[in-house]
């Protein structure tokens, strides 16, 4: 897949439309979270630096093609541009005249954002008029929005045909890191799933057997494999009617070489609160009542063991219910670990999902790992083995 690079293109005096993710949570109008925000400054200081004009395209939140005042972008405008230390132009359309207006406005190294582009239907219909309007803006085309590469839109896929384009730093980045943890990683490969529950990951973990050399499977879902064979789980979540669908999944993995690790060891209590009394149970010390909440020691030890035995480990869904402690004990060992085994260099380290970034979050570590994707659904569809059209229309 090779894509154009940012770094050879000629910039000064271009209009780059740039697509950005701005949906930063919002409370009253103000943003209450500028993660997203300090994402996007690098690929905006560097097109800045190269002389280009800084068109900036997003969405916020689900206007679904039409105005509504409170989904407007213009709150950003001012935090953005305090970030970025530079003056941010606002139009209030994302096409037309008034659009024309702020981008013949700007000079070269000036940065815009144009209101919300879902104020238009031809946006989410990936319109080809629309993104024909769209591109009467811009000499070329930036994509730095992977978390909104799994969508067909008119921002997203539509323009990427209409004009040069390319990947923003910060998409090529995640483009690397999710190449290195699946595409031609270093072996042998180390997969944890977890999370709640089967019947959400059954794509993710069809193709990850096919991929991994091991496969812990943890969480909730682990309940659902360890029924499926023939363990008691007592009251604990578990989806009782996909057995076949376990014994499937163990089956390919058979098939394809893959290890599963299963838990060996379980911790559970009566009830999900904080600081309850809990037991460590072998498997088939289950009984009726007792709900499995994390994975016990000895299973925790062995998928320690994996991390040191292998050289790339890609991770999605916490290990137990993390947000009630004593159950992140598992999540947040395996997190230390891998982000050890990734400082000293031993390990790449790649994870994401919106839970499992707060599980590391919360082991405080996030930071340590080689990558943390915050992209959400578009990393698990690529983890799903799924074609990105965003990221597809971006190939040269
Ligand atoms: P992600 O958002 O990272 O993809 P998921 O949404 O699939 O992860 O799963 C996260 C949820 O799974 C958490 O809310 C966690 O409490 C829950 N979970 C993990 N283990 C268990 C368990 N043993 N029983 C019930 N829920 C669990
Ligand atoms: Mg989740």
């Amino acid at each position: 897949m090779p894509f154009r690079s940012l770094e050879t293109a000629d910039l000064a005096g271009k209009r780059a439309l740039v697509r950005v993710d701005l949906n930063v949570p919002m409370a009253d109008g103000r943003v209450t979270d500028d993660t997203r925000l300090r994402a996007v400054l690098p690929t905006i200081r560097f097109l800045s630096t190269k002389g280009a004009k800084v068109v900036l395209l997003a969405h916020f939140d689900r206007p679904k093609g039409k105005r509504v005042p409170e989904m407007s972008l213009k709150p950003v405008v001012g935090p953005l541009s305090a970030l970025l230390e530079q003056p941010v132009a606002f139009a209030d359309d994302c096409i037309g005249a008034e659009a024309a207006a702020v981008v013949d406005g700007l000079e070269n190294g000036g940065v815009a954002l144009l209101e919300n582009i879902r104020y238009h239907a031809g946006e989410e219909k990936n319109d080809p008029a629309f993104a024909a309007e769209l591109a009467k803006l811009g000499d070329l085309y930036v994509n730095d929005a992977f978390s909104a590469a799994h969508r067909a839109h008119a921002s997203t896929e539509g323009l990427a045909r209409l004009l040069p384009a390319y990947p923003g730093l910060q998409m090529q980045l995640e483009l690397d890191m999710l190449d290195a943890a699946l595409g031609a990683p270093k072996k042998p490969v180390l997969g944890i799933v977890g999370g709640a529950k089967v019947s959400t990951k059954l794509d993710l973990l069809n193709n990850l057997v096919e991929k991994l050399d091991r496969l812990a499977i943890g969480g909730g879902m682990a309940n659902t494999f360890l029924a499926a064979q023939g363990h008691p789980v007592g009251s604990s979540l578990c989806e009782h009617d996909l057995g076949d669908t376990a014994r499937e999944i163990m089956a390919k993995a058979a098939k394809a070489g893959c290890e599963l690790l299963l838990p060996v060891d379980v911790v559970v209590a009566a009830e999900v609160k904080p600081n309850t009394a809990t037991r460590v149970l072998a498997l088939d010390e289950v009984k009726d009542g007792d709900l499995i909440l994390d994975a016990g020691p000895k299973t925790v030890e062995r998928l320690l063991a994996a991390m040191d035995d292998s050289k790339t480990f890609i991770w999605n869904g916490p290990l137990g219910v993390f947000e009630v402690p004593p159950f992140d004990a598992a999540t947040v060992a395996a997190a230390k670990k891998a982000g050890e085994l990734a400082q000293a260099g031993k390990l790449v380290a790649v994870a994401g999902g919106g839970d499992t970034v707060a599980a590391l979050n919360h082991a405080g570590v996030a930071g340590e790992m080689t990558f943390v994707s915050t992209a959400g659904g578009a990393f698990l569809e690529w983890m799903e083995g799924k074609v990105l059209p965003g990221v597809a229309a971006l190939e040269v």
